[in-house]
């Protein structure tokens, strides 16, 4: 008995991270005679057996495709488990060195377009090249049923990190404000539950990040010459876990770049101040 509509699955895989990231999702789509699986979780044997178990629970047909939203090591390395699926892996070329490292020895990959088409058990899959927390950030919407597969640009556990090297929040809010647009029953998230107030969440995330580059303009405006971790240190009265230290200065320093290419922000010698003293 098969079903003519493609139905997607989340699949949410065991991660070995800190929390609050505690299952990174790959989603297949698609019905028993053909799917897709969208991204493909660690390099761990369980990644395997819990795909397969979700496979045939749903009696989907094996993957032939893999796509992959971005190359980090909780969504792309999975895909050396699952090479006796012979998939043909598919990411955004701007991904490309990134998930041929994560996915080697495996090579057989090819590339996807912003405005690319796929037909998959009778749904039109579009895939859009929505970078900000990576440079080659793949979003795959799927018209039919409204629904979004955001990568880890919206992320229902914790917060999706922007930072160099790969991420760029001039970017970030870019793609955010297009995937607005869309129209949208869900999201599906790379990290936690179905999103089910699309919009809402979209522009709470906008919000945060607006919040957080005031609060920068803020404190150059009253400091006058601040660097990165100066900054941060502010930012962050109490200091998270050291672990993260790191990483809030990197979300600060992507504040402060995309403030410099506005040109509201100059920066020498590592030393950040306002061009423009209007708030
Ligand atoms: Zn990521």
């Amino acid at each position: 008995m098969g079903k003519e509509t493609a139905t997607i699955i989340r699949v949410p895989i065991s991660t070995p991270t800190l929390p609050p990231h505690t299952t990174t999702n790959c989603y297949l789509i698609g019905n028993d005679k053909e799917s897709i699986l969208v991204d493909a979780g660690y390099d761990l044997p369980e990644t395997k057996i819990e795909l397969e178990k979700a496979i045939k629970e749903n009696g989907l047909a094996i993957p032939k495709f893999i796509i992959i939203t971005h190359a980090h090591r909780d969504h792309a390395p999975g895909v050396r488990q699952l090479i006796d699926w012979n998939p043909v892996v598919y990411c955004h070329e701007y991904e490309k060195q990134a998930v041929e490292k994560a996915i080697s020895p495996w090579n057989a990959i090819s590339f996807l377009h912003d405005g690319d088409i796929m037909n998959i058990a009778g749904e039109e899959i579009t895939f859009l090249h929505a970078p900000g927390h990576t440079a080659g950030q793949l979003n795959i919407y799927l018209p039919s049923q409204q629904i979004l597969v955001a990568g880890d640009n919206i992320v229902a556990e914790g917060t999706s990190w922007i930072g160099p090297p790969d991420g760029d929040m001039t970017d970030y809010i870019r793609t955010l404000e297009r995937l607005k647009q869309l129209k949208l029953k869900k999201i599906a998230p790379g990290h936690g539950d179905w999103v089910l107030n699309p919009y809402e969440q979209i522009e709470f995330v906008i919000k945060r990040r607006y919040f957080r580059e005031n609060q920068i303009k803020e404190l150059l405006d009253k400091h006058h010459k601040l660097t990165a971790a100066e900054l941060t240190e502010m930012i962050y009265e109490k200091l998270p876990h050291p672990s993260v230290i790191e990483v809030a200065k990197r979300t600060t320093e992507a504040h402060l770049m995309k403030l410099v290419k506005e040109g509201t922000v100059k920066v020498e010698h590592s030393v950040y101040s306002l061009l423009n003293v209007n708030l």
